[in-house]
């Protein structure tokens, strides 16, 4: 068995070590004789699976006694409209940040509900740029400010967390959650898809404040209510219980690798290393400005796009997988997440300047 190098922005890659820990407790869990996906969710044993890993997520991020943590289904798509449905408490606009595609589908989805206010955007500099602190126009009577961290297909990552006073922040953290710290006291609610840097496909994470809880619009589904999740403990209905599962172990994973700090250090190093190599040759490029580069995904062009389904063919044969760009962007993306070693980045460098010698 060989595995291969994986660089793909989602479903991603999970350590070796989680994936090996999951096979052998597969078919008996724990000396119970039967696999976690096959057991209850409200038995003893999956609810000590489920706090432990929300336990080890409090601790990884310092999350406060004061926020609730939600385990549910639905990808961060759906947390588009969950936010505007228990976040707008009654009023009728929200300000969001537009730094690319995700951001735009946020906005396109929260239109449905409220006056969406643009109180930012990169439009202007071909979404090449986030917009700074400065130029942010917020409205105090915004129900939240709505912002995406790091855009996942245009590798754009702030580089600062907005300031809304006492508005409420709202952050689409899918694709850089626990990559690097963060204080989560800046914030009214994060989410995440768990399919980039947490574990596999059908898990949402989402870290609201109390205080925000309990306001949902009228006429709204039951499961679309925080609320409700908050007070049965993410376990309303049937729970992606082994996703939570898996969650949980990339966080004991994560634990072990000496937390975010120590993955900051790492995703730093290995981001800076694959822009040194692209911004060192005329063959490749990144047009981000420097400071909104994503430690997550790096997205990059070959000097002659006609040789781009070469480059794809010889990666792969040499083990790099999933380099393909984003077919809206085109190019390539690498996605270097916690889970992507720094030997796989080496190998890609290796790779790109031998492609290079060989087709410039
Ligand atoms: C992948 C991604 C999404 C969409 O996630 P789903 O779980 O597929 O709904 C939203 N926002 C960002 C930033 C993403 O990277």
């Amino acid at each position: 068995m060989t595995r291969k190098y994986n660089f793909s922005a989602g479903p991603a890659g999970l350590p070796d070590e989680v994936l090996l820990q999951a096979q052998e407790e597969l078919l008996d869990w724990h000396g119970k004789g039967l696999s976690i996906m096959e057991m209850s969710h409200r038995s003893k044993e999956f609810v000590s699976v489920a706090e432990t890993a929300e336990q080890d997520l409090r601790d990884l991020m310092g999350i406060g006694s004061n926020y609730k943590v939600l385990f549910l289904q639905g990808g961060a798509t759906t947390q588009f409209s969950m936010i505007p449905m228990n976040l707008l408490r009654g009023k009728n606009t929200a300000d969001y940040i537009n730094t690319g595609i995700w951001s735009k589908k946020a906005i396109k989805e929260a239109a449905r509900y409220c006056d969406v206010k643009l109180a930012g955007s990169s439009e202007e500099n071909g979404f090449t740029a986030v917009p700074s602190q400065d130029q942010l126009i917020l409205n105090p009577e915004a129900a939240y400010l709505h912002y995406t961290p790091n855009e996942t297909i245009g590798g754009l990552e702030y580089d600062y967390v907005p300031e809304a006073g006492d508005v409420p922040l709202v952050a689409d953290l899918s694709s850089t959650i626990l990559s690097r710290p963060l204080d989560v006291n800046q914030f009214g609610l994060i989410y995440a898809g768990a399919q980039k840097n947490i574990g596999p496909a059908g898990l949402t994470v989402v870290i609201v404040r109390e205080d925000l809880l309990g306001n949902v619009v009228d006429g709204a589904p039951t499961m679309f209510d925080y609320k409700v999740h908050a007070d049965a403990d993410s376990m309303n209905n049937t729970p992606p219980t082994f996703g939570w599962y898996l969650a949980g172990l990339v966080f004991q994973w994560l634990k072990a690798q000496g937390g975010v700090e120590a993955m900051a250090e790492l995703n730093q190093r290995k981001a800076e290393k694959l822009y040194a190599a692209i911004d060192g040759s005329d063959f490749y490029a990144n047009p981000m400005a420097k400071a909104n580069r994503s430690w997550m995904n790096v997205p990059f062009t070959l000097a002659d796009d006609a040789l781009d389904k070469l480059f794809l063919e010889q990666a792969e044969e040499a083990g790099l997988l999933n380099l393909k760009g984003h077919r809206s962007v085109g190019g390539m993306r690498a996605s270097i997440y916690n889970a992507v070693p720094e030997k796989a980045v080496d190998a890609l460098i290796e790779f790109m300047q031998q492609f290079e010698k060989q087709n410039a």
